[in-house]
């Protein structure tokens, strides 16, 4: 395959970067160099504001009606292109071609759930809140935004913002993870072609400093950011500071709590989905298990043997239902932790480590993982791993399993495999998190609700994706008004 040497989208076209650094893009399973990305400086991020910023005034006042048209035209291309786009999204992050297609399912619904723009950014009114005097609260766009998004989902997450930025009349920069470039590229080729005036949307190719041009920029008005706790602290403190709206994303360790009267088979393999699919790097992937009670045995026996005898390979092959971590350093990472966690006390039932693929020897790979016995005090249970390894932790009843999520830093999924309706009840009524599954393995709201993390894995208020994100990107306004010649206060 040729290496293509990407640009940015900038003002309705594509430019050569200004910056001379650059790093390579490199298919996770084969490890080939697919791409070079070049690294923007602040020179090329303040002309993405600038052009955002010129193209805000008209865009604001054209008809929410006429600003989802385009819209509409875009779902019809990426349902058009999903094949294509679900293809880019294997070869540079290595998911299976069935993840990276079901992830575009939900980039449409996104874009789908925004075209409703028109009835969800009304505002309300009352009339008479004194004699002759009417009140009303409406909603403005606040201009320039901007979205720096993971590697993980390529073609999610940049439209968890882009489709209700625009549709709310604000204009749109998008900075994607450095690792995963050519899936957006590719869109912005599909925008492209929407009829969407210049400048609204912009694409900026880079990593840290096009980042902190971005959220120090006077002219950025919001950042929504989702990616790794430290970096998301880091941006809702700098574009905080600077005065920016701001909602950031952090990382994850999510519990699934098992209970004896769950369907142990049906639990079984959702659970293994949820911990494997996407080799374990998705910000809802299970990382731990509790078994409660008599679920220990059954449960043990039940996912070690659904885990190996899953496919691991290149995502393009059809067979294959797990793909490479995204990079060598990544795996180096995961199976370092592994090791960690041996030295913890945890038992390896299923070792991924040094993982040969045949044809792929060059890939990244690290394969499903299970340790048993870990203890609730060690540190690898408090520790992010992205990758497909799944812990297992043992508690005698539903009472000290939820105590040993209270004590987790991260509150991005909890979930629940039962038949008792109380336990679910209570469960969904005390888990500590901010997605819920019950009986469900990857807890993702829909488009038209909140993608609603706490603790370490959220920073700000109003979350992405639905309602929130008409919130976040509109400023409230508030007009009284009075015509007539009634007076009811006496001066
Ligand atoms: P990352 O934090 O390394 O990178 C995310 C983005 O931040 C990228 O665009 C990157 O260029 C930029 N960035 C990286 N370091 C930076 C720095 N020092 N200063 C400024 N910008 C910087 O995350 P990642 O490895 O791409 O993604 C995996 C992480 O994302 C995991 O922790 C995962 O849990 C998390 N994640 C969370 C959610 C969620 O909804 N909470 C969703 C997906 C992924």
């Amino acid at each position: 395959m040729s290496v293509k040497k990407l640009r940015s989208y900038i003002d309705g076209r594509w430019t050569e970067t200004s910056a001379g650094q650059s790093r390579d893009v490199v298919n996770p399973a084969t490890g080939e160099v697919i791409a070079t990305v070049p690294l923007a400086d602040s020179a090329e991020v303040d002309a993405a504001v600038s052009a955002a910023a010129t193209a805000f005034p008209a865009w604001r006042r054209t008809p929410p009606e006429d600003r989802i048209q385009p819209l509409f035209k875009l779902k019809m291309l990426l349902e058009e292109h999903i094949d294509e786009i679900g293809k880019i999204i294997t070869q540079e992050n290595g998911k299976t071609f069935a993840e990276a297609k079901a992830e575009m399912r939900r980039a449409i619904e996104n874009v789908e759930v925004a075209c409703g723009i028109p009835m969800m950014m009304q505002g309300y009114n009352l009339e008479d809140v004194a004699r002759g005097i009417d009140e009303t609260m409406i909603r403005q766009p606040l201009g320039v935004v901007a979205a720096i998004t993971p590697f993980n989902f390529p073609g999610m997450i940049p439209f968890w913002f882009l489709p209700y930025a625009i549709a709310t009349g604000n204009t749109f920069i998008l900075k994607p993870s450095e690792r995963v470039p050519l899936t957006m590229e590719y869109v912005f080729g599909l925008l492209e072609k929407t009829g969407l005036p210049n400048g609204v949307v912009s694409l900026v190719n880079g990593a840290k400093t096009a980042v902190d041009a971005l959220i120090d920029h006077p002219k950025v008005r919001a950042v929504s950011f989702v990616g790794s706790t430290a970096v998301a602290r880091y941006i809702y403190a700098r574009a905080g500071q600077n005065g920016k709206r701001c909602q950031c994303q952090g990382g994850a360790k999510n519990h699934v709590v098992i209970l004896p009267d769950a369907d142990m088979k049906t639990a079984t393999q959702i659970i293994s989905d949820s911990a494997f699919g996407c080799a374990g790097q998705r910000c809802l992937a299970v990382s731990i298990a509790v078994t409660v009670g008599e679920a220990q045995k059954n449960f043990r026996d039940s996912i070690a043997n659904a885990a190996t005898n899953l496919k691991v390979g290149y995502g393009l092959d059809p067979d294959v239902q797990m793909g490479p971590v995204i990079t060598r350093e990544s795996q180096a990472r995961v199976e370092s932790l592994i090791a960690a966690g041996e030295k913890e006390g945890a038992k390896v039932l299923l070792d991924g480590r040094n993982a040969k693929i045949a044809g792929y020897e060059s890939g990244s790979f690290v394969k499903p993982t299970i340790l048993d016995d870990v203890p609730a005090s060690s540190e690898l249970a408090d520790t992010e791993i992205f990758g497909p390894v799944l812990s297992l932790i043992h508690a005698d009843n539903l009472d000290d399993a939820l105590r040993f999520l209270e004590r987790s830093a991260y509150g991005n999924q909890a979930s629940l495999f039962t038949s008792s309706g109380a336990a679910a009840r209570r469960f969904r009524y005390e888990a500590p998190a901010g997605n819920i599954g019950i009986n469900i393995g990857v807890a993702a709201p829909m488009a038209y609700f909140p993608f609603s993390g706490w603790k370490n894995s959220f920073f700000g208020d109003l979350h992405g994706q639905g309602r929130d994100s008409v919130e976040f990107y509109t400023d409230k306004k508030v007009v009284i008004e009075r015509w007539g010649e009634e007076h009811s206060r006496k001066f």
